[in-house]
């Protein structure tokens, strides 16, 4: 464990540009082990200053992920706190001093180059194997000047001066020493009034009293930009951490166009816990002292320590990820699995509004049968749907039709003949009964004795134990399914 720094501050700050991302509950993890174990606070700054990527409903999204997951965060747009706002579309005021400090003391200028213009100084840039970087070309001019020249534009950016001696590396808490390349003269406000990232992440990250700016390893190129503005405006820098990006198994970097995992809704439409996404995340780049893979978030505060994240790119292995939930589906209590059990047939519609007492007796009763067996929640309407429909509406699934012999009428017949006798209807007397009247009496191997049963109640050739279904379902509606395949079979 790490030496107490005292309160800390550390915040997430998506950018909301569509269903969040894997790697922001990545990061949010991180950043909320670490004010556990410190104390301090947890914010959510949401960085909507790209107004061509915006999407609306994306801030709900992560609210609703982040709190499915278990990440509550203290202050923040919804919530509020003593640095509203936290949304830096509501900021531009904020900004604008510092950018005039920044022109008015010579490292700013503002750029009149047109699009097009700057799309074609790339391109020569290319042609000629030159690097490629702004030309400076409005650098020096009066606005009266550089309207004279090709590819003026009327609304001005502002860009940083990057100085020839500009420093290129920083202290990383978990990388060290770290040399990131030359930066371009960054935009810092665009033509549209808004700053870009790097401006408004360097002001509010002051502002909001940010201890560590903890972020993936693709903002490292950056942060000697951040560094020279907090140094030009005399601002006393925080604690950067980059952490290792999650990738692909080729290595490649995970993007929500080519990975549906990338989003993290994927995760609840999968099926995974909660607590089984929060210890796999926490997993991709972090190893607990004993080596154990197995931890409740808990475990991950009490042990935490930046110097044992690792920063080789962690492969996101979702084979691991069921492994896991499968571990945490058998090892949280019936009645909680039960819960989420009864949530998700909800979810998906085989529940319809709130259950009714024979639904959730029915859900309660089905757990203990599916616990061993399930390894994602989503699994449920397949493995429990059956007990839930009504006899009418039990489809009986064409593999299972098929696999049915030429035996299937007199095991069926046998069948209900045997269970419309029994005295009492429980699992232990079903089973005895039609293992008398099938196995015994009509010789047929237990083996395929009751696989004609199973299709009949259960519409699939696969399901959970059949005798203990059949106890739950009750009689009359396992008659009425043995019956109404029977009818079928001819
Ligand atoms: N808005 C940036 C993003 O979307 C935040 C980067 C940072 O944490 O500084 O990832």
């Amino acid at each position: 464990m790490s030496e107490s720094l005292g309160p800390v501050r550390l915040r997430v700050a998506p950018s909301p540009t569509g269903d969040p991302h894997v790697g922001t509950a990545y990061m949010a993890l991180f950043n909320l082990a670490f004010v556990r174990q410190q104390g301090g606070q947890f914010v959510v700054r949401i960085e909507d200053t790209d107004r061509a990527r915006y999407r609306a409903d994306s801030e709900q999204q992560l609210y609703a992920t982040l709190s499915w997951l278990g990440l509550p965060w203290d202050e923040g747009p919804d919530k509020g706190g003593p640095f509203a706002p936290y949304r830096q579309s509501e900021r531009l005021d904020t900004y604008r001093p510092y950018v005039e400090q920044l022109l008015a003391d010579g490292h700013a200028y503002y750029c009149w180059c047109s699009p097009e213009r700057l799309a074609q100084m790339r391109e020569a840039q290319q042609a000629a194997k030159l690097p490629t970087g702004y030309d400076r070309l409005c650098y020096g001019k009066s606005r009266e000047e550089r309207a004279e020249l090709p590819g003026f534009s009327d609304v001005p950016v502002v860009r940083m001066l990057i100085p020839d001696d500009a420093p290129l590396t920083f202290t990383d808490l978990i990388r060290g020493e770290v040399n990131a390349p030359r930066p371009d003269d960054q935009v810092i406000l665009k033509a549209d009034g808004f700053p870009t990232y790097h401006l408004a992440v360097v002001i509010d990250d002051h502002l909001m009293g940010i201890t560590h700016v903890v972020r993936g390893e693709e903002w490292i190129s950056s942060t000697p930009k951040h560094v020279l503005l907090y140094s030009w405006l005399g601002l006393p820098m925080p604690n950067f951490l980059h952490m290792p990006l999650l990738r692909n198994a080729n290595r490649s970097k995970i993007s929500k166009r080519k990975n549906p995992a990338a989003r993290l809704t994927w995760f609840i439409e999968q099926g995974y816990l909660p607590e089984a996404l929060r210890n796999f995340l926490a997993l991709l780049g972090y190893s607990m002292p004993d080596g154990e893979e197995v931890f409740s978030f808990d475990d991950m505060v009490e042990h935490f320590d930046w110097q044992r994240v690792n920063t080789v790119g962690p492969f996101f292995d979702v084979d691991k990820l069921d492994w896991l939930n499968g571990h945490y589906i058998r090892s949280i209590d019936e009645a909680d699995l039960a819960g989420r059990l009864l949530d998700r047939l909800r979810l998906d519609g085989v529940v319809t509004g709130e259950p009714t007492e024979r639904e959730r007796a029915v859900v309660a009763a089905a757990t203990p049968l599916v616990q061993t067996r399930m390894v994602r929640l989503n699994e449920a309407p397949g493995m429990i749907g059956f007990l839930l429909v009504a006899d009418d509406d039990l489809v009986v699934e064409d593999d299972a039709l098929a696999s049915l012999k030429e035996d299937a009428p007199a095991v069926l017949d046998a069948s209900v003949t045997a269970l419309e006798a029994l005295p009492q209807w429980e699992t232990a007397g079903i089973e005895a009964a039609l293992r008398a009247v099938l196995v015994e009496q009509l010789g047929i191997k237990p083996k395929f004795a009751f696989g004609p049963l199973r299709v009949a109640v259960t519409g699939r050739r696969v399901s959970p134990p059949l005798f203990e279904s059949m106890e739950i379902l009750g009689r009359e509606s396992s008659l009425a399914r043995i019956r109404a395949l029977r009818s079928r079979v001819g």
